[in-house]
């Protein structure tokens, strides 16, 4: 078979392929431990020769090896990390994107693909209540949002700074909860960078007032260009108080980042909007689809109140790419760490197209109450504790009497028979589960057959 072209050799291997995932997409693989690296090489044998396997042959080694040996992450009971529960609509697009050969750069080269992305960014912009002008683009993932959002806010303190002829600080430092996640710790490092801890207060919330009392204490000639604000803790799903943070930003003419990698999903569901009051007077944002709403991977939105911080930052600078560089049109590549890039926004803007965001509404909702049926069954269990009211769609608890080691054994041998993908958490520094509920395929059932094994 050519390396390219489309002959009847080509059409057929395109048959296999969608044969294949029609498979995938109409029957759900069981759950089933990893395989171990030397039985996966041993069972497979070697892949990459001269001559090549053929499509027959290649297609058999996945189908009969390679995807059994790795989990789907769409199983209604992969309640651990944070599920994947992608649409089937997306799913499809997914198929196109790759093919389609264009590339969610530059307008020049992606002008439709990316009115798409700007469409579905628009959605999550006005569900935040951002202004018009708001955007940015998708990148890979809430850690790649986070480190493009605050090189974005220090660029931007740096260039006030300048602006006020001022000197740089000795250091720069961030502002963060311990409950940020650790890809803002890993971004700080990238960006050699530190963080001064502010306090959570008793409902495990970073407010205002901590912030503030944080950037008061910072160290001589230290300047704090951001704040980073979590809309949905990865552990426990807290809404930070946004709005206070917002306040005391606004009081230090601080950056405000609110990252809502997991959570801002939740701003589309009526019964917990609240919540995210103050989001609104963020500077960056960050979702990622793929997550909780329903995008296949691998797809962050990163949305920015003014965008064009975001290229004063970011835009690269070469002689063949001075001809893209045009400030009437919209380049998604000039607003994060990235210059090729696939147009991944646009299988979840094909869903939302399909479906209409009210799907999406109920869809997130569904999600809500499952989770608050499921904490009404821990709470009802003696031997069950519940360690923090859900907010969002994590519930998080404890088997009483149980150590980190009972923990574990329970995640594998439920891993072992196929019964649920759990791992083990801490909360206040002792061993607890966790369960995050994206998936509206989860049902009560399926959480009330875990919990019985408990
Ligand atoms: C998952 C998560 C991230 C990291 O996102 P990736 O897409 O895994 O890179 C960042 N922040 C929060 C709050 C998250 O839940």
């Amino acid at each position: 078979m050519k390396l390219h072209g489309f002959d009847s050799e080509h059409e057929e291997m395109f048959q296999s392929v969608f044969d294949h995932v029609r498979a995938r997409m109409s029957t759900q693989p069981p759950l089933n431990p990893a395989t171990s690296a030397i039985e996966l090489s041993e069972a497979v044998g070697p892949t990459i020769t001269p001559g090549g396997l053929g499509v027959d042959e290649a297609l058999r080694i996945y189908t009969d090896h390679l995807a059994p040996a790795s989990i789907a992450c769409d199983h209604p009971r992969y309640l651990a990390f944070v599920p994947h529960a992608p649409s089937t609509a997306a799913n499809a697009f997914d198929m196109v994107v790759g093919p389609s050969a264009q590339c969610g750069s530059t307008w020049l080269d992606g002008a439709g693909m990316i009115h798409a992305e700007n469409e579905a960014m628009r959605w999550i912009a006005d569900l935040a209540g951002l202004p018009s002008g708001a955007n940015g683009c998708f990148v890979t993932g809430g850690t790649m949002a986070n480190l493009s959002a605050l090189v974005t806010a220090r660029d931007t303190a740096r260039r006030i700074r300048e602006a006020e002829g001022r000197p740089p600080p000795t250091r720069w430092a961030m502002v963060c909860a311990a409950s940020t996640h650790s890809s803002v710790a890993s971004a700080a490092q990238v960006m050699d960078v530190d963080i001064l801890p502010a306090d959570l207060d008793h409902e495990l919330r970073l407010t205002g007032p901590a912030v503030s009392e944080a950037i008061n204490r910072r160290p001589g000639g230290t300047e704090v260009f951001a704040v980073v604000a979590t809309a949905g803790t990865t552990n426990i799903g807290v809404v930070d108080a946004l709005d206070s943070i917002a306040e005391a930003c606004c009081v230090t003419g601080t950056w405000l980042h609110v990252d809502g990698a997991y959570g801002g999903a939740g701003l589309v569901a009526p019964s917990i909007r609240h919540r995210y009051t103050g989001i609104e007077r963020c500077d960056s944002l960050v979702v990622d689809p793929h997550k909780w709403l329903f995008s296949p991977f691998d797809c962050a939105a990163l949305v920015y109140r003014d965008p064009a911080q975001a290229r004063a930052a970011h835009t690269q600078h070469a002689g063949y790419l001075e001809p893209i560089i045009d400030e009437t049109v919209y380049n998604p590549c000039d607003h994060a760490h990235v210059l090729t890039r696939r147009a991944r926004g646009v299988p979840f803007w094909f869903s939302l197209a399909v479906h209409g965001t009210d799907a999406y509404r109920d869809a997130v909702e569904q999600t809500l109450t499952v989770t608050r049926t499921a904490r009404n069954l821990v709470v009802a269990a003696d031997h069950l504790e519940l360690l923090v009211e859900p907010e969002l769609s994590v519930l998080a608890f404890r088997r009483r009497g149980w150590k980190f080691d009972d923990y574990q054994a329970w995640c594998e041998r439920l891993l072992l028979d196929g019964t649920a993908l759990l791992t083990t958490t801490t909360f206040d520094g002792e061993p607890a589960m966790r369960f995050c509920i994206v998936n509206p395929r989860t049902t009560v059932d399926d959480l009330e057959a875990i919990i019985a094994t408990l």
